[in-house]
């Protein structure tokens, strides 16, 4: 990850110049994620672009990851996929957010106290707005089972189904 992703960055400076900023966070280096992590491994892909909307600093984020929650069933990864773009009001100050201009435009007001705030914290709130309340294997068979012996077993049994059904049908035409 860029260095800069963790330093809190000045939000109207980014906004005046409308910065971009695109790279990958290691998901372990989000803190308040890394508590719902199965696994410390993985890493989310953001792009953030700085602009105004009626003079506010906001920043439109975009970012994908595949995320190895811990399945609330049986505790073994549960890879959910996140893709979220979202436009953020940042707001530098906290007794704008009720009345401001942010909330005309529709925008979700996110503190960035003093006008700073770290582009990981940005990414992080994103990935734990995404992420399901309950995280849990869709199917109650894949639970115990670790994802990545789940996956193959399942295709092998999908491709082998169509020469199954071609059997019984020739057994039919007899
Ligand atoms: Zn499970």
């Amino acid at each position: 990850m860029p260095a800069d992703w963790t330093r809190p960055v000045d939000v109207e400076r980014l906004a005046d110049v409308g910065e971009s900023r695109e790279g990958d966070v290691p998901l372990a280096s989000l803190p308040r994620l890394a508590d719902d992590l199965a696994r410390l491994e993985g890493h989310a892909h953001a792009r953030i672009d700085f602009a105004r909307e009626r003079g506010q600093p906001v920043a439109r984020i975009s970012v994908q990851a595949r995320v190895p929650l811990r399945c609330q069933r049986c505790l073994q990864p549960v890879w959910v996929e996140c893709d979220t773009h979202s436009t953020l009001w940042l707001v530098t100050d906290p007794a704008k957010a009720d009345v401001g201009e942010g909330n005309e435009m529709g925008l979700e007001p996110t503190l960035a106290p003093d006008g700073r705030v770290a582009l990981s914290e940005l990414v992080e709130e994103e990935l734990l707005l995404a992420a399901p309340l309950v995280p849990r294997h869709e199917d109650v068979r894949q639970c115990g089972v670790a994802a990545e012996a789940a996956a193959p077993q399942a295709e092998e049994e999908a491709a082998q189904r169509p020469f199954a059904g071609l059997g019984e049908l020739l057994k039919r035409g007899k």
